[in-house]
């Protein structure tokens, strides 16, 4: 089972539309090769419209000259390189040790007991000396011995590879019958139960030898479309020059386009702006139609292959997903869009403008600059997971406390931010942080995931201590909503509490509403292609457009060239039907707050306790039941209305602060 993953998000905010586009690291390939250890999330935040946009960057400082107490502590993993090399040569023991356990299995439960074992062991190591070295190098990429040293890492993981892959096929070719029985009669080798079952499960869509050789000769193909995408949309395209109406000449590159649509005060010139950029992807409307036809194709021609049903069905059957899920979330949103409409009738009026588009939803209805220094966002991190019980809100100080983020900007450091668990040490969260309130909430998002992977990694065996996407939002989407519920409190400042409201609602914009329209378009597609219907640029621009229309109605004018914009999110060519995934991540978390900020004491605890529950259980089931125990339903609407109540009464308190000014 592999349910790891690595995840780093780059949000660029499109006219209100954000998109989380995968920044390929290593961490991606590494979990996609392990067929059964589990490793542990790593979730990077970096919102770079927000910290260009509100400044207060100082100058990049030198490491050395930066308090400790702001730098992580990666001694709490090796006390120095040399410990680290042992690590790694005691790894290669461990490689020859499982390699030799190559055609026992069939002897019985102990053989397969010991490969288990010895492959927890394994994981456990090169999670350790990968992400020490990967740690390290993202504090200074320049630095040539740590460099060295990660090419160790790749070559020692390349073997460990190697040495994992005759363990499925010969597990596999004892009937389930007989793992069931040794793991009733073996109450250790029990401990892997979950593991086991879904490699039987996962088989019943592999074909038989001849079947994987023939699609294992197409393999370099299915990647194509995706390279040719890339290339073109980032290699191959010209970015316009213009002359903006205030007089500004400008490169309109994606970072300049999103930055100046977020400052620009001057309509005309996002106007402007807005149909230059995106005449570039008109220009190419035919050949970005062609590359996303070949991936529905191949979508397609894969999932038949495998004998699924529908290309949803393949896609959701890795995490056990059923498609009523995806469905429901799709439907209810769509009829649920009215706070959406709501919020742009409000910045209609609140920017005074007789008319809005998309390409206005992005600028600051008020401008506010204030600092926000790191000690006290910190104290407010702290103070506002309060209602996550003691317990929590202690390991959230301690944590934050004992060195586990690296917190300024340096010379040679990654960019961004994420959260990275590293098995049974503790989280390690990167950040840049620049005084900005969306720094604040990074902090408040990535502790989130800080906190899950320390209370799954401490709670569960190795196999289990990573958890899906699917349920990795939660945790640091809660801690997002205490942070603002608890600022808003306590704010004096009606233009800060306006500030607060609106960030808070274009972020569910983002990561929400159009996650689930992006989504809907994905399903529409590839329902297409299943029923042979050909796909055009026409096509395709005619069901994005729709469903613009179904969402925001007559709340915005939607210029006819958004009808394009399916041409440029990466997600679609890269990660199919992946971000659904943000959505109910987004959703499962909101309909808990809600029960955790119930004003009933005892409702209010039992959510604590279930919500407890599902971030200390890891991976050790299928998302649907781990979220089942924390009492949320992905099949029923109710819980998808949470979000959208959650949205409208953010609009609502919006609307009584603007009334206020
Ligand atoms: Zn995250």
């Amino acid at each position: 089972m592999t349910s790891n993953f690595s995840k780093s998000e780059e949000i660029q905010s499109e006219e209100g539309f954000i998109i989380i586009k995968l920044r390929k690291r290593e961490d991606k390939t590494l979990m996609k090769r392990n067929p059964f250890a589990l490793f542990i999330i790593l979730c990077s935040v970096s919102l770079l419209l927000f910290s260009s946009t509100l400044g207060g960057k100082s100058a990049v400082s030198k490491r050395s000259d930066i308090a400790d107490r702001y730098k992580w502590n990666l001694t709490d993993i090796y006390p120095d390189w040399k410990t680290w090399e042992a690590d790694l040569n005691k790894l290669q023991d461990l490689i020859d040790q499982f390699v030799a356990l190559k055609g026992t299995l069939a002897q019985g439960p102990e053989q397969v007991l010991q490969a288990m074992r010895i492959s927890d062991e394994m994981g456990r190591a090169i999670d350790h000396v990968y992400r020490y070295a990967s740690l390290s190098l993202d504090l200074d990429q320049r630095n040539n011995d740590i460099n060295a040293n990660m090419q160790q890492v790749r070559i020692t993981w390349s073997k460990f590879s190697t040495a994992l892959s005759w363990f499925n096929p010969e597990l596999l070719t004892l009937p389930k019958e007989t793992m069931m029985a040794w793991m009733d009669q073996n109450k250790d080798l029990n401990l892997y139960r979950f593991a086991l079952s879904d490699l039987y499960r996962q088989q019943e869509h592999v074909l038989d030898e001849n079947g994987e050789r023939l699609l294992s000769y197409f393999s370099r193909v299915s990647s194509t479309p995706d390279e040719v995408f890339n290339a073109l949309s980032t290699a191959d395209i010209k970015f316009p020059t213009i002359t903006l109406p205030s007089g500004q000449e400008v490169q309109l590159t994606p970072a300049t386009y999103q930055g100046l649509l977020s400052t620009d005060r001057d309509r005309a010139d996002r106007q402007a702006a807005f149909k230059a950029h995106l005449a570039t992807y008109a220009d190419n409307a035919n050949t970005y139609a062609a590359i996303y036809n070949s991936i529905l194709q191949r979508d397609w021609a894969e999932a038949q292959a495998r004998n699924y049903a529908t290309t949803l069905d393949a896609s959701l059957f890795g995490n056990s997903i059923p498609t009523s899920v995806y469905e429901n979330l799709i439907n209810t949103v769509k009829r649920g869009t009215a706070p959406l409409r709501r919020y742009y009738d409000l910045r209609k009026k609140a920017l005074k403008l007789d008319a809005i588009d998309l390409y206005d939803g992005r600028i600051p209805l008020v401008d506010f600059d204030k600092k926000y220094e790191y000690d006290d966002a910190v104290k407010d991190v702290i103070e506002a997971v309060k209602p996550l019980g003691k317990t929590y809100q202690d390991r959230v100080s301690a944590g934050l406390n004992s060195r586990w983020v690296d917190v300024y900007e340096s010379e040679g450091k990654t960019p961004g931010g994420y959260s990275s668990g590293v098995y049974r040490v503790h989280p390690y969260i990167l950040m840049n942080y620049n005084n900005t309130i969306e720094e604040v909430f990074t902090l408040a998002h990535e502790i989130g995931h800080g906190l899950h992977s320390i209370l799954s990694q401490e709670t569960q065996p190795y196999v289990y201590s990573g958890y899906t996407l699917f349920v990795a939002e939660v945790a640091s989407t809660m801690n997002e909503a205490l942070l603002l519920d608890y600022l808003l409190d306590k704010s004096k400042d009606p233009k800060e509490r306006i500030m607060l409201l609106q960030r808070s609602i274009d972020n569910i914009l983002g990561t929400f509403f159009t996650q689930v329209l992006f989504a809907d378009f994905e399903l529409q597609m590839h329902r297409m292609v299943e029923q042979g219907e050909p796909i055009t640029a026409e096509v395709l621009s005619k069901t994005y457009y729709d469903l613009l229309k179904a969402y925001y109605g007559d709340s915005a004018e939607l210029d006819e060239l958004y009808r394009l914009t399916w041409a440029r999110i990466p997600h679609f060519y890269e990660r199919p039907y992946y971000v659904y995934q943000y959505a109910t991540s987004f959703a499962a978390s909101a309909w808990l707050a809600q029960s955790v900020m119930s004003p009933d004491k005892q409702k209010r605890d039992a959510a604590l306790d279930r919500f407890t529950t599902l971030l200390k259980s890891g991976g050790n089931n299928y998302p649907m039941e781990q979220l089942k125990k924390a009492g949320v339903d992905m099949s029923q609407p109710e819980v998808v209305q949470a979000v959208l109540d959650r949205t409208n009464d953010l609009v609502g308190r919006l609307e009584a602060e603007l009334e206020k000014m």
